[in-house]
């Protein structure tokens, strides 16, 4: 038997819209671009639209607040361990465009109950993002989505 740890060392490039989006939450903005044709507002920003095939025209900024779409609740960790508490994340719809339709969504977690998982009354729930003092241009910047 042979054990190696490898010792791997990644850099990633975010790109052109993701380093927009995630310079954007140090500033504790959250933003999208749009497509003129058909509408589409999206977040995480995308530089094409997949409905139209054709650039997007530019960015907004959305609401740090929307509603929940979709909710999960998970027991299992990043590293595959049991949590006693689950880890809640799902999609949320954020307000502030004047186009009504931003698609996917934020997906982060959500500061809420399992209970409220369980049977679905997160789903539709006003919610609002929980910023770090110290920002760094991450995600995580964001801690969790709560319930106003
Ligand atoms: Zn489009």
């Amino acid at each position: 038997m042979i054990r190696y740890v490898p010792k791997a060392k990644y850099s990633y490039s975010a790109g052109q819209a993701q380093s927009v989006f995630l310079n954007g939450l140090k500033e504790k903005k959250i933003l999208g671009t749009v497509c003129n044709k058909c509408k589409k507002v999206y977040v995480p920003p995308k530089m094409y639209c997949e409905e139209c095939f054709k650039p997007t025209d530019g960015w907004v900024e959305l609401k740090d607040e929307g509603i929940v779409h979709t909710a999960i609740a998970s027991f299992v960790s990043w590293t595959r361990d049991r949590l006693e508490e689950p880890i809640i994340s799902g999609t949320i719809k954020l307000y502030g465009s004047e186009r009504d339709y931003v698609f996917p969504g934020m997906f982060h977690r959500i500061c809420t109950t399992y209970d409220k998982v369980r049977d679905m009354s997160i789903i539709g729930a006003k919610v609002k993002a929980v910023w770090n003092e110290k920002r760094v241009g991450s995600i995580e910047d964001i801690q969790c989505f709560k319930e106003v």
